[in-house]
């Protein structure tokens, strides 16, 4: 059994109709029965897209054929919510909510943002629901989102964090935001219920994981997991629209899908616990699977074949633009599992942590010594007498210390009753009775209130966002992670990246070298960079100039790991046997990237996975790795495309830098001055060995003495230590 006819819309919250060409950011329908090539229709307006779906399910229905409808904004909100909203944990009880209440007309023209504002109100926050248009605005509806309270639900749904570009159902505005158009879209799904009752089930919130039954389906899809820009359009200009060729795409690709695994989504529904309430209240993107491995975790949809592409040009590509659009191209691809806090030092944050409970729970007492009510204390010479009994970490007072008295109180107490100052022990003159009980203390006055005391939440309170997704936890925060009553966290499975070295004149460490042969000088340094970026490798040998061998070892490679690093062989000469065979997957591509060293990497896909083809030369395949692959590899890895660490020195060198590329020279900083390696020579790995960093030289010329101020990147920067 599988679909007759699979309809995509991409939605628009659009308040004004849109313009009579096709634009993008609007409504797009497309359609696709089987047999027949997809059609894709544009809409002015929502009401008039909605008429044109339902005569199309009427034809179906007519004609007894199954239709699955798929609309890409979030069906659900994140866990809690409607329960909060509606005073019932389902998805759907929402819709019917937001379909009494909100008004959208022929022309667009809706009421979104007062809504957003009335369920803010309604939860008694500032917010969930932030970002509208200045005049908008009001005390509970906030233009930023950092205004909101602290935040009563996650900030996205379990799904949205396999899709990284996927962005929170509460943001509302401004570009990109989908908040909007699934307040404006789900009123419209209510409707379409209502119209269709019995004939219509929607995934996941009445059928959990599983292929629903009725002819007619509703799912929400995301577009842009799919590969649109492959397809592009020969047939008129509707398919100039990026849009336009997602929502076919979408079509093409759902149609010959394999139904039990598209709707079960990877979730075992008899032994998964979170499966049920994700499925009744939270929703599902059709397509995106969480994939069961040992673990609990959950897998990202690989990234699409074009990931890569480039514009051929004969210009050379600056490297700050080449950084931009690796950054726009990679995104986490590593599986989401649920570990202990204290096996998460180094692992990629998936989601938001909010904390469970303040830190510190309760006031407490900050030093040894004795507590009292600031409130009877003179600013010069104080008694007081001593209560009995005691406030120690762990064994609190349970009575009131009355105004006027003082208790013993010792670091890590909770405050009792009655007291919010301490005073040093060392600071006060004790007078004991015979067991040695304080019973009077006296000491100068002039404290402030609340003195060696710390507050409740000071640190953190209940709720607050601890640590956002794409954090590399550190020793610091597994501590903090554990005060704010957090044991277990959703962190990205370890980046597993293999390391290929081809070449016909290389040989392993540790054997004989024939005359004209190396010893492979790269697989040792790109492994062992590999480990100290906390990523996996997985060594692959030595592979000859051979596209039968080397097919063999790409293969191997992709089923066991998440990229691949190749050295050798990826420039465009006879024996460049790598970019031969890249090349024969359809995806590669040359990155021209104006820099020295370097030549152009070669970015492709093989099995899903990405490959950058880095240079032979090892100086060259050292600055390349840790300049571009890098920062693509923290992403993939779930972290976020940062600069390396750099600093301002003044240079100890001369040098006359021409214009046109960006220059890394192998340095080292002594008393304060970076110093170059005294060869340029990118065949000198002694060079590489002596650098304790990297000088980095702008694109432009440079006239550079002694003492002129040069960009130094410590190998520390780039996460290598000396
Ligand atoms: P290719 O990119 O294959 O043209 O290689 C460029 C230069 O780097 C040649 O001199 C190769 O011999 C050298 N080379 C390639 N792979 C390695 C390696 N793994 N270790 C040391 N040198 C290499
Ligand atoms: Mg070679």
């Amino acid at each position: 059994m599988s679909f007759d006819q699979i309809i995509a819309v991409d939605w628009s919250s659009s308040s004004t109709a849109s313009s009579a060409k096709p634009v993008a950011n609007a409504i797009y329908v497309g359609s696709k029965v089987r047999g027949q090539p997809a059609d894709v229709q544009y809409f002015r307006t929502r009401l008039s897209a909605m008429d044109a779906i339902c005569a199309m399910l009427d034809r179906a229905q007519d004609a007894a054929s199954r239709v699955l409808v798929g609309f890409d904004f979030g069906f659900g909100y994140p866990q809690g919510f409607a329960q909060a909203l509606t005073g019932q944990s389902s998805g759907l009880g929402v819709w019917d909510w937001l379909a009494e209440r909100i008004e959208d007309g022929p022309d667009n023209k809706n009421n979104r943002f007062e809504v957003a504002d009335q369920i803010n109100r309604a939860l008694d926050s500032i917010g969930p629901f932030w970002g509208c248009p200045r005049g908008a605005e009001t005390d509970a509806l906030r233009q930023r989102g950092s205004e909101r309270d602290p935040l009563q639900f996650p900030e996205r749904r379990t799904v949205e964090a396999l899709t990284s570009s996927a962005q929170p159902m509460w943001k509302l505005y401004t570009p990109g935001s989908v908040g909007g158009q699934s307040l404006v879209g789900l009123p419209m799904l209510a409707k379409l219920r209502a119209r269709y009752g019995g004939g219509i089930t929607v995934w996941p919130f009445e059928t959990g994981f599983a292929k629903p039954a009725t002819n007619i389906v509703l799912a929400e899809i995301y577009p842009s997991l799919f590969d649109a820009t492959l397809r592009m359009g020969d047939d008129g200009t509707i398919f100039d629209v990026l849009d336009a060729r997602q929502v076919r795409a979408v079509c093409e690709a759902f149609e010959n899908a394999e139904l039990d695994a598209l709707f079960g989504a990877g979730f075992d529904r008899t032994t998964d616990a979170k499966a049920a309430q994700i499925a009744s209240e939270e929703g599902w993107i059709l397509g995106v699977r969480k994939q069961k491995t040992d673990g609990d975790s959950l897998t990202p949809p690989p990234l699409g074949n074009d990931c890569f592409a480039m514009p051929q040009g004969v210009s050379w590509t600056p490297v700050d633009e080449a950084l931009d659009q690796l950054k726009d191209r990679v995104r986490a691809v590593t599986a989401i599992e649920t570990i202990a806090v204290k096996d998460a030092v180094g692992r990629y944050l998936a989601s938001d942590v909010f904390a469970q409970r303040a830190n510190p729970p309760h006031a407490n007492c900050a030093v040894d010594g004795y507590g009292f009510s600031a409130d009877v204390i003179l600013d010069g010479p104080n008694e007081l007498p001593v209560v009995m009994g005691r406030a120690a970490a762990g064994a609190p007072f349970s009575g009131a210390v009355p105004k006027g008295h003082a208790i013993r109180i010792l670091t890590g107490a909770v405050v009792p009753s009655g007291v919010d100052t301490v005073v040093l022990e060392e600071d006060c003159t004790v007078e004991a009775d015979e067991q040695g009980q304080p019973i009077r203390i006296a000491f100068h006055g002039g404290l402030r209130k609340g003195a060696n005391t710390r507050k409740v939440g000071e640190d953190v309170m209940k709720g607050d966002v601890m640590l956002h997704a794409a954090r590399k936890i550190t020793p610091a925060d597994a501590a903090f992670l554990t005060a704010g009553g957090i044991s277990d966290i959703d962190v990205r499975a370890p980046l597993r990246v293999a390391v290929i070295s081809t070449g016909d004149e290389l040989v392993e460490a540790g054997r004989t070298a024939k005359a004209g042969q190396i010893f492979d000088a790269n697989r040792p340094m790109l492994l062992s960079m590999i480990t100290a970026w906390g990523f996996e490798p997985v060594d692959m040998g030595i592979i000859r100039d051979d596209p039968d061998a080397l097919k063999a070892a790409l293969d191997e490679a992709a089923k066991s790991a998440d990229v691949i690093l190749t050295s050798g062989g990826a420039s465009a000469g006879d024996e460049d046997h790598v970019s031969k065979l890249l090349q024969s997957s359809g995806s590669l591509a040359w990155w021209r990237i104006a820099v020295k060293p370097g030549r152009p990497l070669a970015l492709a896909m093989w099995g899903g996975v990405p490959v950058f083809g880095l240079p032979g030369n090892p100086v060259a395949a050292f600055v390349c790795t840790a300049i571009f692959a890098r920062p693509a590899m923290i992403c993939l890895a779930g972290g976020d495309f940062a600069a390396p660490q750099a600093v301002t020195v003044p240079a100890g060198f001369s040098k006359r830098k021409k214009e046109g590329r960006r220059e890394f020279l192998r340095a080292r900083l002594r008393n304060g001055l970076a110093e170059v390696f005294a060869s340029e020579g990118s065949g000198r790995i002694g060079g590489l060995s002596w650098a304790e960093g990297l000088v980095e030289l702008p694109d432009e010329a440079q006239e550079i003495t002694s003492g002129t101020p040069v960009r130094y990147i410590p190998f520390s920067g780039l996460g290598l230590s000396v």
